[in-house]
């Protein structure tokens, strides 16, 4: 059951991917997300159900059907990467004993994973990470909390993202002060809300340090190659929280080797 339940959340992930390569390439823009239907970005066709089919519209088309130009291969890329993180979250949580194997850990790890593939987009092509994907998803961590700690659990989890969020937010003045320009962008900040709601105190500490080791040689390359040093700190943060909350365990007994705490 492993494998083939791990087949569909591929496919389910690469469906999520397309959607999600909607919105981040749309919302930024000002363009609406539900109506208007997917079009050719070259010449504006609107396209028909079949060149929709997350994947295999890529493998088997490959080109427009009016104007024969290319469908960008990123979208393909997009899909599989989506599929693939959808896949590994359902296989690191999987439980034998549970409803076809879902934890109330698979379905924060799927919201992260969704939070990866849209902030990657995002930040990286136009340096800002969108409000509604982070309210979308605070909500639902909410209420997955709620049902797995009990309402008192999901309102600590809630002001533990308001401490983090505070945190950031001191931090990332301080240091614009300091450096006279901003060092922490407006969406890392509230980024940094939900990260504390899912990773609790501790671990939102180490998935910001790890976040910061993560950015380092990326931020000097870039400014080696391109004379460029701004680079997006969003990928990063949710890279971080992406790696601390698989291997949560893992960071934990690291924590406890070192400092016994
Ligand atoms: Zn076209």
């Amino acid at each position: 059951m492993l494998i083939s339940m791990m087949i569909i959340l591929f496919y389910f992930g690469a469906i999520m991917g397309s959607f999600y390569l909607v919105i981040a390439t749309r919302l930024p823009k000002n363009e609406d997300v539900l109506v208007s239907r997917s079009h050719c970005d070259n010449c504006k066709a609107i396209l028909k159900w079949y060149q929709l089919i997350p994947l295999f519209s890529y493998l088997f088309l490959r080109k427009c059907p009016i104007c024969k130009c290319k469908i960008p291969s990123i979208n393909f890329l997009i899909e599989m990467f989506t599929g693939i993180i959808f896949a590994f979250i359902y296989y690191s949580f999987y439980n034998p004993a549970t409803t076809l194997g879902f934890t109330t850990n698979t379905f924060i790890g799927l919201i992260i994973a969704s939070l990866v593939v849209i902030i990657f987009i995002t930040d990286f092509k136009y340096l800002m990470i969108l409000d509604s994907p982070l309210v979308i998803s605070s909500i639902l961590v909410f209420i997955i909390k709620w049902y797995s700690l009990g309402f008192i659990g999901a309102l600590k989890s809630v002001g533990t993202g308001l401490l983090i969020f505070a945190i950031m937010y001191i931090f990332g003045t301080v240091c614009s002060k300091i450096f006279k320009k901003e060092a922490l962008g407006g969406g890392d900040i509230k980024f940094s809300f939900v990260l504390g709601m899912i990773l609790g105190i501790k671990m939102s500490f180490i998935a910001i340090i790890l976040s910061a080791f993560l950015a380092l040689p990326v931020s000097v390359a870039s400014l080696l190659i391109t004379k460029n040093n701004e680079v997006p700190f969003g990928p990063f943060l949710v890279g971080a929280l992406f790696i601390v909350f698989v291997y949560f365990e893992k960071f934990n007994n690291i924590l406890i080797l070192l400092f016994s705490i």
